[in-house]
């Protein structure tokens, strides 16, 4: 549908000459695609598993505890368990149990999923919920409606990871619960249709209602919710601030380990694609209407029908208004912000308009461009728009800076002892309070450790949370009565000062030798400006691919021609 709005062209098999955009069903995995975009990011999949989304959140609210409050307290099962126990010891209240959710790593639509009031009835062996798993704490008082707990699940566009662009989508989706709800108690503990929000699970309730409407039934349209609430006298602008720093904050949580991926996967300097992903955030409001991260989703469902039981046993798909009135949108402008034909149209109006166009001037859109006819866009940029107030959150981006830059040989993930090494020494970490052999010792010691509840077996070496410990650990031996974030600011300074120092030296060594011997510098580096940030490896230009290719469909601009 999208397609048609825009009067696009759709290859659904492929083509010989290349495309505009590659749109893949799952996730990136391309060995022959050298150009374009695609729709979605290497190790994003990976990025937003359940342990390692609680991973990076946890490292953000070490650093920064209360701008990431909206992400609930979570462990990660079996490694600790004993620190979750200790946590619901140490807070024991006979008056007052807690109570936790317990998600496998990796599930989804509710698949597994458990609550619990006591950590002795975490299973932990014998059946898909053994699986490594997050517990969670659980959120009691949420926003009701119609008696019903709800959750939201927002479009989020994540156009580039560098430089940083972040669009959300003005209207998403808000599923129902089926059975009224009351906080947990053992005795409704697993009653999923009260507790647990999502439309796969509710879809089998008896109660659940298709409606036709945007604002009945068990799915809805987010903005039919603020309606609702803001006739109730909600402050519903401040909502919307407060889910945008939420999806801000979140995606600064995951850049680093989308980084390190994107530079395996598409290695700076060779031809590749680009890539952008739709992202859907699954949010729930507290009572107190203070929004709450539950996951974020590599694939949301972009489907746009509905199962429906005709007669016992018969089922047959129809359409789902509200899902079609969201998605649709949703995936039109995607494309219409990724369109490579509109920078060029732009360019051309550009040069032929110039003369007769002051430069804050509107530009018109080209006689037959569809755009013309196509609503305003339900993508809302808000990222690099609020980037000042939030780039202050971006230390992991720097560590992770650090790390890639001593990774050496393209395409790995994870940081050799000799690179961990040559770390140390070009940033001039060692001295006789630190010695080489310390070093040798912190690196097998957080690596074997990280290494040994790792999913990812593939590669050895230091992973990029590992080398983040290990700095976070640097930078509280050198900078001790700081707060954190403070320590770990002033080391990664001090780091990229050192390096920015040597480049420089470096640079002065190859002129003269150029001077001496006719020849040019060595290194393709330019001089440092004193202690700013080390050149991001991977910029917007062209890149390679190296993995193998699942792809699914493939589009071109009618009008391209190529
Ligand atoms: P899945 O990927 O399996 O859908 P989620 O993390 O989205 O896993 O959790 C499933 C549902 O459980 C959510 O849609 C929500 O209704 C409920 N839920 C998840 N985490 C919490 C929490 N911390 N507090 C309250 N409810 C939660």
């Amino acid at each position: 549908i999208s397609l048609r709005q825009l009067r696009w062209k759709e290859f659904p098999f492929g083509r010989r000459l290349p495309c505009d955009i590659y749109w893949h069903g799952v996730s990136f995995h391309d060995n022959n695609i050298f150009s374009g975009q695609v729709n979605k990011f290497p190790g994003m999949m990976e990025t937003v598993r359940k342990i390692t989304l609680s991973r990076a959140m946890r490292t953000m609210q070490d650093l920064f505890p209360l701008e990431y409050n909206f992400y609930p307290r979570s462990w990660i099962l079996p490694e600790e368990l004993p620190l979750f126990v200790f946590r619901v010891m140490k807070d024991s209240n006979p008056s007052w149990k807690p109570t936790f959710i317990v998600k496998p790593d990796g599930g989804c639509q509710g698949d597994g999923i458990y609550l619990i009031k006591d950590p002795s009835d975490i299973r932990l062996t014998g059946s898909i919920q053994s699986r490594p798993a997050v517990v969670q704490e659980y959120i009691c008082k949420p926003l009701l409606m119609d008696k019903l707990k709800f959750d939201i699940r927002l479009y989020v566009l994540l156009k580039s990871l560098e430089p940083l662009e972040i669009y959300i989508a003005k209207d998403g989706l808000s599923r129902f619960c089926t059975q009224p709800y009351q906080e947990p108690t053992l005795k409704n503990l697993h009653q999923v249709f009260m507790h647990l929000t999502n439309y796969s699970l509710n879809i089998h309730s008896g109660n659940f209602i298709h409606s036709d409407s945007v604002n009945t039934g068990s799915k809805r349209t987010f903005s039919s919710i603020l309606c609702r609430l803001s006739s109730r006298g909600a402050d519903v602008k401040k909502l919307w601030s407060d889910i945008i720093s939420l999806v801000i904050k979140t995606i600064i949580a995951l850049t680093p380990e989308l980084k390190v991926y994107y530079q395996s996967d598409i290695p700076a300097g060779k031809p590749g694609p680009t890539c952008f992903q739709i992202l859907g955030f699954d949010i729930l409001l507290m009572k107190n209407l203070k929004p709450m991260l539950l996951e974020v989703n590599a694939n949301p469902s972009m489907r746009i029908e509905h199962e429906q039981e005709l007669s016992p046993g018969v089922f047959e798909n129809v359409p789902s208004p509200v899902d079609e009135e969201v998605k649709v949108a949703v995936i039109r402008d995607t494309l219409r912000l990724v369109d490579p034909q509109k920078k060029k149209r732009k360019d051309t109006q550009c040069q032929s308009l110039e003369p007769a166009l002051g430069a804050s001037e509107e530009l018109p859109d080209a006689p037959l461009s569809p755009e013309a006819t196509l609503p305003s866009l339900c993508l809302k940029q808000v990222f690099p728009k609020y980037a000042k107030q939030f780039s202050y959150l971006r230390l992991v981006d720097r560590v992770a800076a650090l790390f890639i830059r001593f990774l050496g040989v393209k395409g790995t993930t994870k940081l050799g002892p000799t690179g961990f090494r040559t770390f140390i020494r070009n940033c001039k970490l060692s001295n006789s309070n630190f010695s080489m052999a310390a070093v040798d010792i912190l690196y097998i010691d957080i690596t074997r450790r990280w290494n040994s509840m790792g999913i990812d077996h593939k590669e050895s070496g230091m992973c990029l949370q590992a080398f983040v410990e290990a700095f976070f650990c640097l930078a509280q031996k050198k900078y001790k009565s700081l707060p954190l974030h403070e320590q770990v600011e002033s080391l990664i300074n001090f780091c990229e000062c050192r390096l920015a120092a040597l480049r420089n030296k470096r640079l002065v060594w190859g002129c003269g030798l150029a001077g001496r011997h006719g020849a040019l510098p060595a290194t393709g580096a330019t001089p440092g400006p004193g202690c700013t940030s080390p050149p991001q490896p991977h910029g917007p230009q062209a890149f390679t691919l190296q993995k193998s290719s699942q792809l699914r469909a493939l589009m071109c601009r009618d009008r391209a021609g190529s």
